[in-house]
């Protein structure tokens, strides 16, 4: 079905931050399949993981225990400092299951018609409980009767919160993007998810992180919400997760841990062998690599080049970047230079209309880096006029 405006271009092979199409043209990936492949293309250990796990199981289902799901669980939580977790398939699945949690937290408490707080700008997902939390028209537009209980706020706005607390005695649990990646890639102040965290032990609500974007080391940490040294009651993840294999997790802790018991929720091919055992070999490489490092010195410097480079346009509002999750914005609508840098052979990404979003494998050498800023800083100034 058309759920996609594609480009035209078909890629046929990949290595590190590399493509190339079916006329081996090659690109620079500054996108990582909407960071997914965080570890680059066609990486050895991830190769080596799938192929050596194929030979023995794939798939038996939940029903039986499954030695690498177990070992991804033990790993996440460490990592993480959160109890324990589910396995699905995509993020959508993963915030499914935390709107399941905060519901099941709700009636617990005796609150029969539970809400949650949600953001305006969010992104969560395509399924119909996601989409309604969702806080994008567009994204919801045609698809009413939404599911009810989620009330929208503003973003990085903690009065915003604390008045809506104030006029609602369901509510629940917060549930928020750490840093909003499809909304524009909007970076709240440094404080922000401290006071969310706050607010939430004040009132009793479970803070909930969709940290499917932002989580794998995308923005320097593990986590993003480690940067801030709080720890979210909830944090679903996936797009990183398993570098290009699918597979999503919803993590819990504490009162959110013991929620989703037997027959409550489940998954077929949830944390599969073949999942688990590519995303237990993503794991390993980030830290045998100290890739969260690399992520955050690397993001540091494209910001501090593409800002020398981009220094003299008129039309730049702002650089932003937290590790790897890159956004430039201009001051009007720039979706055409997603094909011209194609043209260009680098694959960008343009959010919110005006805002150039770079998600870049975070594996990118510096010649690579050099080849980034130069390709883009000088179609900026070519065509944003
Ligand atoms: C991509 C994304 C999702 C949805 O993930 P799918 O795997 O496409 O279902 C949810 N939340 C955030 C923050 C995302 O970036």
């Amino acid at each position: 079905m058309p759920t996609y405006g594609r480009l035209p271009v078909t890629f046929t092979k990949g290595e590190g931050a590399w493509l190339w199409d079916q006329n081996n043209k090659r690109y620079l990936d500054a996108l990582s399949g909407i960071a997914v492949c965080n570890l680059g293309h066609a990486h050895p250990a991830i190769h080596e993981a799938i192929s050596k796990q194929s030979q023995t199981l794939l798939h038996t289902s939940n029903l039986y225990g499954i030695e690498p799901q177990e070992q991804l669980a033990t790993q996440l939580c460490q990592l993480s400092g959160m109890d324990n977790a589910f396995f699905c398939n995509s993020g959508a699945e993963a915030n499914e299951a935390a709107i399941k949690i905060a519901r099941l937290y709700g009636h617990e408490k005796g609150i029969e018609n539970p809400a949650i707080l949600v953001m305006k700008q969010s992104f969560h997902g395509r399924t119909m409980g996601t989409l309604s939390a969702t806080g994008n028209p567009k994204i919801q537009e045609g698809f009413s009767p939404l599911l009810s209980g989620f009330i929208h706020v503003n973003f990085n706005d903690i009065k915003a919160i604390k008045n809506t607390l104030k006029l609602h005695n369901n509510i629940v649990a917060l549930f928020l993007e750490p840093i909003q990646g499809e909304g524009g890639v909007n970076i709240p102040a440094n404080n922000y998810l401290n006071e969310v965290r706050a607010v939430c032990d004040q009132n009793d609500l479970l803070m909930m992180l969709d940290e499917v974007q932002t989580g794998i080391a995308r923005t320097g940490a593990w986590f993003a919400f480690q940067h801030n040294n709080i720890t979210p009651d909830v944090c679903t993840l996936a797009k990183a997760l398993g570098n290009g294999v699918p597979i999503g997790a919803c993590l819990a802790r504490g009162k959110a841990a013991h929620l989703l018991t037997a027959g409550k929720h489940g998954s077929t091919f949830g944390g599969n062998f073949l999942a688990s055992s590519a995303a237990l070999a993503v794991l390993k490489t980030i830290k045998e690599q100290d890739i969260c490092q690399q992520a955050f010195d690397k993001g540091l410097l494209i910001n501090q080049k593409l800002s020398t480079a981009l220094k003299n346009n008129e039309h730049l509002v702002d650089i932003r970047n937290k590790g790897m999750m890159i956004g430039i914005e201009l001051n009007m609508p720039c979706t055409q230079l997603v094909q011209l840098a194609l043209e260009a052979g680098l694959l960008i990404n343009v959010t919110n209309n005006s805002t150039i979003r770079l998600l870049p494998p975070l594996i990118i050498n510096s010649e690579q880096i050099d080849l980034l800023v130069d390709t883009l800083s000088k179609l900026i100034d070519q065509h944003i006029q």
